[in-house]
């Protein structure tokens, strides 16, 4: 087995959690945000629907800011209050509900989900973090987590991008904190630090500090409730360790959760020295040629065609403006030919490269793509018949256009 850690990097004094939990949740008592989903999970006094409004909350909260995701979970909870009323919508009305918002399999597995709840679990969620993993299709550790211990006061702690900033600076992690070994240790934190009589409380607690106090950039250790816990702090307000190792020391070296030798402490970052991720990827270049057809409708407004895509993958089962994907380098001449010749498959008749209009160009980062689309348009007069074994496609006005499930990207083209 590997060793453990060394002392400085874990909490082993029980005086020193117990402290810890009080200074923390007495702060999140006085301090927290009022928040929709907090609100609701006070109050309510059934256990499952706790469990339902925990459970949108977080998987809306998964990659979006709390500002953006406060009137989708209203306009959410307003139209599905329930996980059985949920179970019973449309992958279309989730999808138009979820515009915006990104990363769209994070609704229909929120759907999906609800409909297995309903059809083999009869109704019931599932009581714990293990089971709500085990069963429930998008539901990860950390959401199950966080759902058994707000809605269900399972003892079990939650480890997301905030928890992770704030125990990898308690306790000087400077190893790559998106590694698994770092991961697997600060779970084990997070679990043996949860306040036993108030588990909800105490995760959003740790995860709203790492939301408003010790935040990445410029963190309030002022002002923090914990900072007397923090070997971070300690570390920027008294310098280095001594030279000969104490207790709380690692050593030189061969510690699997102090920063790497090649990357020791920087004294001017201070506290933000923690916690190191690996360098990120960068994203992926794409081109895309897509174009806005457009008609007039028989009451004379003009009206777009959209497609939709296939029902797997990048923005599955999205409605789009005809696009096809460009191969690198392609010159603006063969570009227009490939996207005539894909345009004559949809409106049934020869369209000629040269009238394509080029509008311009639109960029847009998803996570792991730097995507640009070519904007094209085109006109199109008299009646046009789309072929149906084709995806399916429709007519929209602009205003349709807004409320149907369509992507930001298209938004924007
Ligand atoms: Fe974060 Fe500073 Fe508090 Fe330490 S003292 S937990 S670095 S805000």
């Amino acid at each position: 087995a590997p060793a453990p850690p060394p002392a400085r990097h874990l909490f082993s004094d029980p005086a020193e959690i117990e402290a810890l939990r009080g200074n923390l949740l007495a702060w999140y008592d006085k301090c927290k945000r009022d928040l929709p989903w907090r609100t609701l999970a006070a109050t309510e006094p059934d256990a499952d629907r706790r469990a339902y409004a925990v459970w949108v909350s977080e998987i809306m909260l998964q990659q979006t800011q709390v500002a953006t995701v406060i009137d989708y979970y209203n306009r959410w909870m307003q139209k599905w209050p329930t996980l059985q009323a949920l179970a019973q919508a449309s992958l279309e009305e989730v999808n138009e509900l979820w515009a915006g918002l990104g990363y769209y399999s994070r609704g229909k597995r929120l759907q999906e989900a609800a409909r297995k709840v309903v059809s083999e679990l009869a109704g019931r969620m599932p009581r714990t973090a293990e089971d709500l993993q085990k069963l429930l299709p998008g539901v990860g550790r950390y959401t199950a987590g966080a759902i058994a211990s707000i809605s269900y006061g399972q003892a079990t702690g939650v480890v997301d991008g905030n928890v992770i900033r704030v125990l990898c600076r308690l306790r000087c992690i400077g190893a790559d904190s998106s590694s698994p070994a770092v991961i697997d240790r600060l779970w084990d934190m997070a679990n043996a630090l949860v306040d036993r009589s108030r588990p909800g409380d105490f995760n959003q607690a740790l995860m709203e500090l790492g939301a408003t106090v010790c935040v990445p950039k410029a963190p309030l250790c002022g002002e923090c409730p914990v900072k007397q816990h923090c070997r971070a702090r300690r570390r920027k307000l008294f310098g280095k360790p001594a030279p000969v190792p104490d207790v709380e020391d690692c050593g030189v070296g061969g510690c699997p959760l102090c920063p790497p030798a090649t990357e020791p402490w920087d004294s001017s970052l201070g506290v933000t020295n923690f916690p190191r991720k690996a360098a990120k990827k960068q994203p992926r270049a794409a081109r895309t040629a897509t174009c806005v057809l457009e008609r007039r409708g028989c009451h004379g407004a003009l009206e777009y065609l959209i497609v939709q895509r296939p029902s797997s993958g990048l923005l599955a089962g999205l409605w789009e403006f005809p696009s096809l994907p460009l191969a690198q380098g392609l010159q603006e001449e063969k570009q227009r030919e490939v996207l005539a010749d894909h345009l004559q498959a949809w409106t049934g008749r020869p369209v000629a490269a040269g009238g394509l209009r080029l509008i311009g160009e639109v960029v847009h980062i998803f996570s792991h793509i730097h995507q640009t689309y070519v904007v094209y348009s085109l006109p199109l007069d008299g009646d046009v018949t789309l072929d149906p074994a084709l995806s399916p496609s429709r007519w929209v006005t602009e205003e349709e256009f807004h409320a149907s499930a369509v992507s930001t990207a298209m938004k924007k083209v």
